[in-house]
């Protein structure tokens, strides 16, 4: 048997106890899913403590399911390795071909790590260490450095089989994505909401969005690139859905009715009471936004506390605390910033008052919001929202359908 596969190693999974089953289902069922677009079937099937992935008669795919692993939340290593017998002759044997194969021409210090994760083989991890490296040391005359070797070579002995491998990788870490829960998040076309949901989908949540445009008063480049946000990091957890709502009527509507410098408070709260009814209509048990403390005037605490107000669901804010450049350089990662960068006109935008109030109480707003029927406003914006399904994609090449009716 040399069969090329790819080991998922958990990270926090592993600290589950008596839970582990049930994260551990969750990642299995991500995985399929991540990897059900693969042009070839693909087997995932579960080993004590990792997952070990495989396209029986495609050996050529491991480099893809690599890639693809690197992108699974609650992978803590991804590690390709070959699959074969279970003696210590099938070992020797990989192990050469491996390190050969990773260093074609030249000598390279080398280790051998061993590890049982079943005890009934008739070496232990030491003796079969020191056999292995033996066997390498008098084939290719490679020096060994336990310290720091250039090549490692890892071979696990599993119940079946053992896996031998070169090469490992650092995967997302985090829970499985739908571990946690649904939330529905706030997203903007700036840099900040996509990583806020991103940080939260590591958390195991998975995340639904909403995006207010200024529709009728603006263009759709705000929506264009919602999508496209969404479709990036649909990648994480498949199946997304968005909400479209076209907020500009309604920010008028707050305008003419004399919110001066508290527009942009009020129009955060709006966006929360309808983000709100659509998540509890949505099996979502919280909101997420993109919001860092004092980052803009509509940010400082007594803002943040006067607008989730507005909400009946908790708001998460996992960018509470970052800074501007954290940020940036985590959506550099993600691959959302090269989205957040395109023109767009915000409807945040529209409408801006000369200043915006930075110390606001709810009792402030309360009292401005009974000049308006905002029920009536609130319904009529959950009526004009659109849902559309979210397919993943690179995010580069992200392509819109048509809009569909709201569900
Ligand atoms: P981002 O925070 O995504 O970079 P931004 O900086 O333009 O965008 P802020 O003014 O910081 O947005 O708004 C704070 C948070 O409020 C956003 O992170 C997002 O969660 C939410 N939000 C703001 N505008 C919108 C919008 N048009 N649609 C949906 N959510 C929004
Ligand atoms: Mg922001």
């Amino acid at each position: 048997m040399w069969q090329p596969c790819v080991l998922l190693k958990y990270g926090e999974l592993m600290l589950k106890g008596r839970n582990r089953g049930r994260f551990e289902n969750l990642l299995i069922r991500n995985a399929r899913r991540a990897l059900s677009e693969l042009p070839h079937p693909v087997r995932v099937r579960r080993r004590r403590g990792l997952l070990l992935l495989s396209a029986p008669d495609h050996p050529e795919l491991q480099t893809e399911l690599v890639a693809r692993a690197r992108q699974l939340i609650g992978v803590s290593v991804v590690q390709p390795a070959i699959r074969v017998d279970r003696t210590p002759e099938a070992a020797v044997d990989a192990a050469l071909r491996l390190a050969r194969r990773a260093r074609p021409a030249a000598t390279a210090a080398f280790a051998v790590r061993a590890r049982r994760r079943h005890k009934d083989f008739p070496m232990t991890s030491s003796q079969l260490q020191a056999h292995l490296g033996d066997r390498i040391h008098a084939a290719l005359g490679w020096p060994v450095d336990l310290t720091a070797p250039e090549v490692e070579i890892a071979v696990e002995v599993d119940l079946h089989e053992i896996f031998v491998s070169v090469e490992r990788y650092r995967g997302l870490d985090g829970l499985p994505v739908g571990s946690s829960g649904r939330a529905l998040a706030l997203l903007s076309g700036g840099y900040d909401s996509p990583v806020a949901a991103f940080r939260l989908m590591r958390r195991g949540l998975a995340c639904d969005f909403v995006h207010f445009t200024g529709a009728p008063l603006t263009g759709p480049a705000s929506a264009y690139k919602a999508y496209a946000l969404a479709r990036r990091l649909a990648r994480f957890q498949g199946e997304t859905r968005l909400w479209l709502v076209p907020l500009g009527q309604a920010q008028r509507e707050l305008a003419l009715a004399g919110a001066g410098a508290l527009q942009i408070v009020a129009q955060r709260r709006l966006m929360l009471r309808v983000a709100d009814r659509i998540a509890r209509g949505h099996g979502a048990h919280a909101l997420v936004t993109g919001d860092s403390l004092g980052q803009v005037s509509s940010q400082t605490l007594s803002n943040l506390g006067t607008v989730e107000r507005a909400a009946e669901l908790p708001v998460l804010r996992p960018l509470l605390a970052w800074g501007k450049e954290e940020i940036m350089a985590e959506a550099g990662r993600l691959g959302t910033a090269e989205i957040s960068r395109l023109p767009d006109e915000d409807c945040c935008s529209l409408l801006l008052p000369r200043s915006v109030a930075t110390r606001t109480t709810p009792a402030q707003l309360d009292g401005f919001e009974r000049r308006l029927d905002l029920d009536d406003t609130v319904e009529a914006l959950l009526a004009k929202a659109q849902c559309l399904p979210v397919c993943a994609g690179a995010g580069e090449d992200a392509d819109v359908p048509s809009r569909r009716a709201a569900s």
